[in-house]
């Protein structure tokens, strides 16, 4: 599945978010710097008000989310990346996620210690960052040394490396991201194989004061605005209403809500940008048995596609019915849009669609 990376400074709110994210006290919140030492993983349901809606239509007994994995990375402070606070450990940790959720302070409370002694949600995210850049150089200098001998002796594979990871150093020393880099669709594979920790998307999380869960603040303003030039995403969500919401049944949960003046739980908000950011779309399997959700990249063939559920469907691949979201929906449910002629069958070839409602037909 595909992971999200929650990292931030101590202090700033991730457990409390991750515990709202996963409804499990796994990942205790404490007041105090370096508490969570193991990186706390948990799946999360992706929501999707379409998922309900062909259930109600087809009648469908079980309804199955799609799901999305979160992990807390917990250590990330300043001098990490000299081995400062939980060390290199965390470093470890991002490599391995596809997206990291960064979560700033955008609240005060003078009972919360702050490891910097300030808040300041748009330094704190340049203090993360430039630990990032920094383990990016570091992994750089040592990796261009170990392929010398490589390149001199004409690998082409290692001249490719080369050129690439001297293309990253050369943003990175004057203090840009790796993602800032534009690479050739030839070279996008090698590029994604350095495994740069700075060129993970990235979602910033600005976790506000309950009072704020609505409207934001003038920090979250701040990182909005920062945000927007760097061209990455961002959330305000309150951690605090979160886990809250997190511990009421789905009526509570509801009141509670429109008490708050809030439309959905900000997680919902925040999952569906962790989507977003991963290129990633939802397709439909719809039968009286299940309503079921299928994560896939976007652009995913059909026959890929289909391998998301089995890998036979896959290889015995031949066609795949397909109905669009808001065929299924107009015409009443998978008779109707047939008998509208909104049924295709499509082959090999053809490039799910966000919102195709499939059934696969394939060989044994
Ligand atoms: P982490 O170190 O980033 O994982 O932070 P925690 O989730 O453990 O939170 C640290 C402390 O800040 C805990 O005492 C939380 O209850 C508190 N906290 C988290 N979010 C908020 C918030 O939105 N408002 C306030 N006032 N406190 C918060």
């Amino acid at each position: 599945g595909f992971r999200m990376g929650i990292v931030g400074l101590p202090n700033v709110g991730k457990s409390t978010l991750f515990n709202a994210l996963t409804r499990t006290a796994a990942a205790q919140a404490a007041n105090f710097p370096f508490c969570t030492i193991e990186p706390n993983v948990g799946d999360v349901a992706v929501p999707d008000s379409r998922l309900e809606t062909l259930a109600g239509i087809a009648k469908s007994r079980q309804v199955i989310p799609t799901r999305m994995t979160f992990v807390d990375i917990a250590g990330l402070v300043k001098g990490a990346s000299k081995g400062e606070g939980l060390g290199n450990q965390f470093l470890a940790n991002i490599r391995e996620v596809d997206a990291i959720a960064h979560v700033l302070r955008c609240f005060e409370d003078g009972d919360v210690t702050h490891v910097e002694g300030r808040i300041d949600p748009v330094a704190d995210a340049e203090t993360i960052e430039t630990e990032l850049m920094i383990a990016d150089i570091e992994s750089i200098e040592r990796r261009l040394q170990n392929i010398v001998r490589k390149v001199r002796g004409g690998d082409k594979e290692a001249v490719q490396q080369e050129r690439l990871m001297k293309l990253a150093l050369e943003a990175l020393e004057a203090g840009r991201p790796a993602r800032t880099v534009e690479v050739d669709a030839e070279d996008a594979k090698a590029w994604r194989m350095l495994q740069l920790l700075t060129t993970k998307p990235v979602l910033y999380v600005c976790n506000v004061a309950e009072s704020d869960a609505g409207a934001g603040n003038a920090l979250s303003e701040a990182v909005a605005k920062m945000a927007a030039e760097q061209g990455n995403a961002h959330v305000v969500i309150s951690a605090r209403i979160e886990e809250e919401i997190a511990q009421l049944d789905p009526e509570e949960a509801e009141m509670f809500l429109g008490e708050m003046g809030l439309e959905e739980p900000g997680l919902d908000r925040l999952i569906r940008a962790g989507y977003t950011l991963l290129n990633l779309e939802t397709y439909f399997t719809v039968g009286p048995k299940e309503a079921r959700a299928w994560t896939i990249p976007a652009g995913t063939l059909a026959p890929q596609a289909a391998g998301v559920i089995h890998g036979d469907f896959e290889k015995g691949f031949i066609r795949a019915e397909t109905i669009s979201y808001d065929d299924y929906v107009a015409h009443g449910g998978e008779q109707g849009a047939k008998d509208a002629g909104r049924m295709r069958a499509e082959g090999k070839a053809y490039t799910v669609r966000d919102g195709d409602v499939l059934h696969f037909l394939f060989n044994t």
